[in-house]
């Protein structure tokens, strides 16, 4: 039970809820997904409320099991690859030939295609693979101090001397 107060609609007043636990199943791309999620209802009448961080705290978990059935790069290794090389995530994106928003989608939650995920998990793996990109693709960039700054990060993980 909780001690804040949401709006009921069917009591039109601001009620105290109770969260449980409850299996769910939702659909993402055509499939659906069994997943262990969280409802509120009112203690009143026993609707169910809507509240925002528990709707998203539900998708979160939604979009972990499709991440886990679908083998595709979990999105705390997707939030680790920007600090890892020390790049920002619009720079990051642009160097991987993306648009300039693409892994912002990502880092933010978004479920990557195969292709993309395998990208992604790869960078974070390989230090040598991400060098070799950053290299190839530094044009791409549109600051000389993005590149110097993730070049000596990716230098320091690859433990090469500076200025390699
Ligand atoms: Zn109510």
């Amino acid at each position: 039970m909780s001690t804040d107060k949401v709006l009921c609609c069917e009591c039109r007043k601001e009620v105290e809820y109770t969260v449980e636990s409850k299996q769910m199943t939702s659909q993402l791309s055509d499939k659906d997904y069994v997943y262990t999620g969280q409802e509120a209802r009112c203690n009143e009448c026993g609707s169910l409320l809507w509240i925002p961080d528990i709707h998203d705290s539900n998708l979160r978990v939604l979009y972990d099991v499709c991440r886990n059935e679908n083998g595709l790069v979990p999105l705390d290794v997707v939030r680790a690859i920007p600090k890892k090389y020390d790049i920002g995530q619009r720079p990051l994106s642009l160097l991987l030939g993306w648009d300039e928003q693409t892994f912002t989608r990502y880092y933010d939650g978004d479920v990557p295609s195969r292709q993309y995920s395998d990208m992604l998990r790869r960078i974070y793996d390989e230090p040598e693979y991400y060098s070799e990109l950053l290299e190839a693709n530094k044009g791409s960039l549109k600051s000389s101090l993005a590149y110097s700054k993730s070049r000596q990060a990716t230098d320091r993980i690859l433990c090469l001397p500076e200025g390699y």
